[in-house]
């Protein structure tokens, strides 16, 4: 039975993904998530289940939540793209999880904003609830900037752009760390080393090889213990004291960059995953 994929633009990730399925025996029926009618019927649909490897946020939910409405099971499913797609559910749930994340504060509307993300304290960083390569994330150092900051967002359109979220700033020795967890085992770790705050890949991120201590391995565990079952990218920040700070979960990982320097065959992992979710 084959598994379906739904995707849009199949980039190099899915490139990779998709040939290590085939080469594993699995028959592939990629679903073009901008083309497909999806039918609310009930119908039972072909295949053995789905890997979902869209980009765009509200394709993935809305796709994910159809699949599995065919009776399809989802890698990964609806309940943890609706989670980790939205960066303060996300917080809650590991704060819930009793797991350390970046002190933050929430103001529903920027309007009347500036009064408590004043109280709160710069430098901050202040960021899109949905998103991501670092897209629209500033660090506002004063008052002022802030301002301004809270006019261009309530300078714009969509809704989820009013819900101002800020974190305390973790000062970090140049670099971030992104780890790779499949169905709760930890399979590749790496620093982002950047020259900006923002180190991103997508960016000016380079990737190096990271060997996790033990008190990391244990922590990226339990991130994906109390997110459930399912195949991540951990976003972990690390202060120059060494303390570890949950900052985001992805749920449709990318890993260009990472391939290159793991040891560990991060697509193949990848692949046997999805095989063992999703059993023909
Ligand atoms: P995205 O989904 O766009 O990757 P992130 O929350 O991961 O959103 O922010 C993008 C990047 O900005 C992170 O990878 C990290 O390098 C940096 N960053 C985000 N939040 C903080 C923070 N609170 N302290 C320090 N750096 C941060
Ligand atoms: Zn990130």
């Amino acid at each position: 039975t084959p598994i379906a994929v739904l995707a849009s633009r199949i980039r190099l990730e899915e490139k990779l993904i998709l040939g290590a399925l085939e080469k594993r025996g699995a028959v592939l029926d990629v679903i073009d998530s901008r083309r497909h009618p999806f039918r609310l019927d009930g119908r039972e649909l072909p295949y053995a289940g789905a890997l979902s490897r869209e980009i765009s946020h509200t394709r993935n939910v809305y796709g994910t939540r159809l699949l599995e409405h065919a009776g399809l099971t989802v890698v990964n499913s609806y309940d943890v793209i609706s989670l980790c797609g939205d960066k303060l559910l996300t917080a809650l749930a590991l704060q819930d999880a009793r797991l350390p994340v970046p002190k933050a504060m929430v103001s529903l509307s920027p309007d009347h904003a500036l009064d408590g993300l004043t109280e709160f304290g710069f430098p901050m960083v202040i960021k899109p609830v949905i998103g991501s390569w670092g897209r629209l994330a500033s660090r506002p150092k004063d008052r002022e900037a802030a301002e301004t900051l809270m006019e261009h967002r309530a300078a714009l359109a969509s809704p989820q752009y009013q819900v101002v979220y800020a974190q305390e700033y973790v000062d970090k020795p140049g670099r971030d760390i992104k780890a790779y967890v499949m169905g709760g085992e930890v399979v590749g770790v790496i620093y982002k080393v950047s020259d900006e705050w923002r180190t991103n890949t997508a960016r000016t991120g380079r990737a190096e090889r990271c060997d996790p201590s033990d008190e990391l391995v244990k922590l990226l565990v339990a991130v994906a213990e109390a997110i459930g079952e399912g195949v991540y990218g951990i976003d972990v920040l690390e202060d120059r004291d060494g303390r570890f700070y949950v900052n985001e979960v992805n749920h449709t990982p990318e890993f260009h960059g990472a391939v290159e320097v793991l040891d560990t065959d991060l697509v193949g992992a990848y692949a046997d995953y999805v095989l063992r979710r999703l059993p023909s």
